[in-house]
């Protein structure tokens, strides 16, 4: 008998008849995600219903040395998700409660299948606010969500994931349950193991329940859309409105190329001459609000916006959202392959690095539309094309970009992680010295390197390349 199955025999036990999935047409959904990484078949999934689930499989793939790759919504952009090595998928689409919200102390208690505007909306109707807010809001789970750190356009005044998480209960590779983080808003006992497992893309432990911070609701919120008639005059506008005192929930920015693709959907009526859009959001007191609009609009009139529009409505809002929302779907169809970075400078270097994307497209003839939340410079970079032959290019354009990003002390990744696509690139930002200090965390987390193998680590994503 295989250790598979072995491990598989004993899951089953411990979590009941029909637990474990292996019928290869069933099998198919988990064997990607969200992004350009190849897909991978499982060898199994196990839909856990409880943290002793996820403990139990643990357990024996630990015993039989069996891999898992733990899965939320299947919505990352980096593969992280992708079983490469097969083995077992662990998804939580069945753990899916918010368990309570704590209105006295502003907590919420969650599994981690809950879907993440699922929360959003629950705590809504409390008069209450879970601020991140991933675009994927619809079909990302929590528990994607902490293991990649999910920002999202907002994160510009409320921060992102890692800023709501006050506890986890996590399973260790052996299947060990801790309880890391606390009840408490302080608390500094310890090493915070919370922070390192938020963001640790599934490698280190998979968590089964968290803690998350809750906000109460802002009264009220607009939205405007500011029209500008080069790309140039956007990157000051962000710098500009935060030294005359103005914070808003959200700064993105859309390109030409973006806007020309979201302009039929979200029915917009703009100045012909437009070539980029920031779509600002204030939110806050509603009696306050006012006058905050049009001290933003007068700023943005000083910094030459060829035009200032207020949504009227939720409706006409929403619709905004909804086509920002679909850009990333909407730009995917524009073309028969797309690439999509999310590389991150410091504000001030947002011109030099839009300047240098349309430099890059020039120089390597594509089609590089940009789009993403101005407001920390974290942008998102597209790369489309439909000849194959044209990869080799791309992967130059790519390779050029981060080069650039680095340069300007940017970050490879401002929201999607390394997962499997980026880890090539890892030691082009950190050194040898820093990538073999995480080597050695991961060790001493999963020692039998079972737990969500090929993902973030040069070496490892090299040892599964091709693999399936
Ligand atoms: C249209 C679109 C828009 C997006 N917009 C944004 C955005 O605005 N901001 C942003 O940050 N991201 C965005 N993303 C990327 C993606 O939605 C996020 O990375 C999200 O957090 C992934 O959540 P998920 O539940 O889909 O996770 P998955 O894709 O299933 O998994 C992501 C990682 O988390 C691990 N994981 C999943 N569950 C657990 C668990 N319980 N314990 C431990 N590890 C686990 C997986 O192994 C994997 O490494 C977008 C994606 C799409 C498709």
């Amino acid at each position: 008998m295989s250790s598979l199955d072995s491990a598989l025999i004993a899951i089953e036990r411990a979590c009941g008849s029909g637990s474990v999935i292996r019928d290869p047409s069933l099998l198919e959904s988990y064997s990607h995600d969200d992004s350009e990484a190849l897909p991978c078949m499982p060898e199994a999934v196990v839909r856990a219903t409880s943290t002793a689930d996820v403990s139990a499989v643990m357990k024996a793939a630990y015993a039989h040395e069996v891999p898992v790759t733990p899965r939320g919504g299947g919505t990352g952009r980096v593969g992280g998700a992708v079983p490469v090595p097969g083995g077992i998928v662990l998804a939580f689409e069945k753990m899916n409660a918010v368990e309570g919200i704590d209105k006295g102390e502003l907590t919420t208690r969650v599994q981690p299948g809950v879907i993440t505007g699922e929360l959003k909306r629950v705590t809504e109707e409390e008069n209450l606010y879970y601020p991140p807010d991933p675009n994927s809001l619809d079909s990302c789970a929590i528990g994607g969500n902490l293991a990649a750190n999910a920002g999202g356009p907002r994160a510009f005044k409320y921060g992102v994931t890692r800023e709501y998480v006050m506890g986890m209960d996590v399973v260790l590779a052996d299947g060990t349950i801790l309880k890391l983080g606390r009840e408490t808003k302080k608390g500094v006992t310890g090493y915070d193991l919370t922070s390192l497992m938020v963001g640790s893309e599934g490698t280190l432990g998979i968590v089964t329940e968290a803690t998350l911070r809750l906000i109460p609701k802002p009264e009220a919120t607009v939205t405007a859309l500011a029209c500008f008639s080069s790309l140039d005059e956007v990157a000051p506008v962000v710098s500009s409105l935060m030294a005359q005192g103005q914070l808003p929930a959200c700064i993105e920015l859309l390109d030409e190329e973006a806007i020309r693709i979201v302009r039929p959907e979200a029915g917009l009526t703009i100045p012909n001459e437009t070539k980029a859009i920031l779509l600002i959001e204030l939110d806050g007191e509603e009696a306050r609000l006012e006058g905050e609009l049009e001290r933003m609009g007068n700023i943005l009139f000083d910094l030459d916006a060829l035009e200032v529009l207020v949504a009227q409505h939720s409706g006409e809002r929403e619709r905004l959202w909804a086509s920002r929302r679909e850009l990333s779907y909407s730009l995917k169809r524009q073309a028969a392959n797309k690439l999509s970075e999310d590389v991150v400078v410091p504000r001030t270097k947002m011109a030099d690095l839009l300047g240098y994307c349309a430099e890059l497209g020039d120089r390597h003839s594509l089609l590089i539309p940009t789009y993403g939340h101005a407001g920390d410079g974290n942008l998102h970079v597209n790369f489309l094309w439909n000849d194959p032959d044209e990869k080799a290019r791309v992967d130059l354009a790519i390779e050029a970009l981060f080069r650039r990003v680095i340069e300007l002390r940017g970050t490879l990744s401002g929201e999607h992680g390394i997962g499997i696509l980026k880890a090539p690139y890892l030691p082009m930002e950190q050194s040898p010295a820093l990538i073999a200090l995480q080597e050695k965390i991961k060790d001493v987390f999963d020692p039998k390197h079972i737990l969500n193998p090929g993902k973030i680590f040069p070496a490892d994503a090299k040892r599964f390349h091709g693999a399936c």
